[in-house]
């Protein structure tokens, strides 16, 4: 039985889920589980999570927030800076947004010699990671949601695993609440650190965020579509609110509208929201003359792009939509929400990217970062279930931050591609940039 979430305004703090037991996972499972909660609390400077304390943000704070973490000198020499919050214990057997695609990400990154181990000062892992707080989970959700999702977790606990969203479904087990904290805690901490590293380097590292549960569904008012808080929101309003970094320019590649992240900005003119996502796939908004309200109208693109579209069509849209766009914006700041579900082989959709694709998106928006805010940029991991096409695409991103050559042709396999539908994604082009005037 599926089940739907109730958010009462009139019972504010009352939440009500339905719930269904989940299969009890097995022993490899749990060992799994186990060995990567370790790894990452460990991490934690102090025995509660709960209790960390973000304020305003300085350079001189650095030392005193993240004792642990490399100076920033360190991480103003380095090309990528990345953190590492897999919610091991957040999974559901057989549900496409499970616990196998942080760590699949880590073993390519690993075999592709793309980590401090094999790049020294290049790449640095970021493991002083915190969580975030209420307080800046609540700059976007609802406090009874916060809160309420809190509250049930002793439900999940006992259970198992509940259903705290329909659509998706979205389920949460005993450890999503803290998890989920992690997860935008570490978006947050990169944003500290490429904004420090800034301070002292005119190319700070790009920042990536490997993470989940995902977030650019969930909306202000609840979990959606696998997503429980909005990571790359929470962060957007963290990097005005901590470093005054006023504009912010987010760009969604993946393959599905970015609705929560849309919702929590559409009327706002210092948050640019772009999103480009299959014209008709889940879950059904973004549609083209949907660009902000009020005193946000023109700070919001929706860009639905028809099914089939893949590598010609995004390269079109980066030069003719994304660039002049982020452009005429003047960005403080471009976050990034990295969907792979576009990709070729992904199940969830049917968009043709490539992981030549992704490399040249990340390759783009990097050097776009360089051109208009001093290199500030952090991705942020959303969809992705292939996990081979996932991992190696983020990886050949990492490459486009170093400055290397793409190893796509590696893995790429052209023969598998059909024909765009040019003459539809050329109309789509010509339609958003007359609505947008670009
Ligand atoms: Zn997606």
């Amino acid at each position: 039985m599926e089940v739907p979430l109730f958010f009462c305004p009139a019972f504010v703090g009352i939440v009500l889920f339905r719930v269904r037991h989940q299969v009890s996972l097995s022993n490899s499972h749990h060992k799994l589980r186990f060995a990567a909660k370790n790894r990452f609390f460990l991490r934690l400077e102090n025995g509660n999570p709960f209790k960390s304390i973000r304020g305003s943000f300085r350079c001189s704070n650095w030392i005193e927030n993240y004792p642990t973490a490399p100076s920033i000198t360190q991480i103003a020499d380095a090309k990528v800076i990345y953190s590492v919050a897999p919610a091991m214990g957040h999974n559901k057997e057989s549900h496409p947004e499970c616990n196998s695609r942080v760590p699949a990400i880590m073993n390519a990154l690993e075999k592709m010699e793309l980590t401090p181990k094999f790049r020294g000062s290049e790449i640095i892992e970021l493991q002083s990671l915190k969580p975030a707080t209420v307080d800046d989970i609540a700059s976007v959700h609802a406090k009874a949601y916060v809160s309420g999702l809190e509250k049930v977790m002793d439900q999940a606990t006992e259970k198992g695993l509940i259903f705290i969203d329909g659509s998706g479904p979205t389920y949460a087990t005993a450890t999503t609440f803290q998890e989920s904290l992690l997860a935008a805690g570490a978006g947050i901490s990169l944003i500290d650190s490429v904004v420090a590293a800034s301070k002292v380097s005119h190319s700070p590292p790009v920042g990536f965020a490997l993470i989940r549960p995902p977030g650019h569904h969930a909306v202000p008012k609840g979990p959606m579509g696998f997503c429980v808080f909005g990571n790359v929101a929470i962060a957007a309003r963290y990097a005005q609110r901590a470093h005054g970094l006023k504009r912010v320019f987010i760009i969604d590649f993946d393959v599905h509208h970015g609705n929560g992240t849309n919702d929590a900005f559409y009327d706002d003119p210092d948050i640019f929201f772009l999103s480009t996502h299959q014209d008709g796939s889940y879950p059904g908004t973004g549609k083209i003359d949907q660009s902000g309200h009020g005193a946000g109208e023109g700070a919001t693109l929706n860009l639905p792009l028809p099914g089939g579209s893949g590598d010609i069509a995004m390269r079109t849209v980066v030069d003719e939509v994304i660039v002049p766009c982020a452009q005429r914006f003047k960005p403080d700041i471009i976050l990034v929400s990295a969907g792979y579900d576009g990709h070729v082989l992904d199940p969830l959709a049917s968009l043709q990217y490539t992981t030549g694709t992704y490399y040249m998106l990340a390759s783009s928006i990097k050097e776009l970062a360089k051109d208009l805010c001093g290199g500030l940029c952090v991705f942020f991991l959303e969809g992705g279930y292939n996990l081979s096409s996932l991992s190696y695409s983020v990886a050949d991103s990492f490459h486009a931050f170093l400055g290397e050559p793409t190893l796509a042709a590696d893995f790429d396999n052209p023969a598998i591609l059909y024909e765009e539908p040019s003459n539809k994604v050329k109309q789509a082009i010509q339609k958003i940039k007359h609505i947008h005037s670009l």
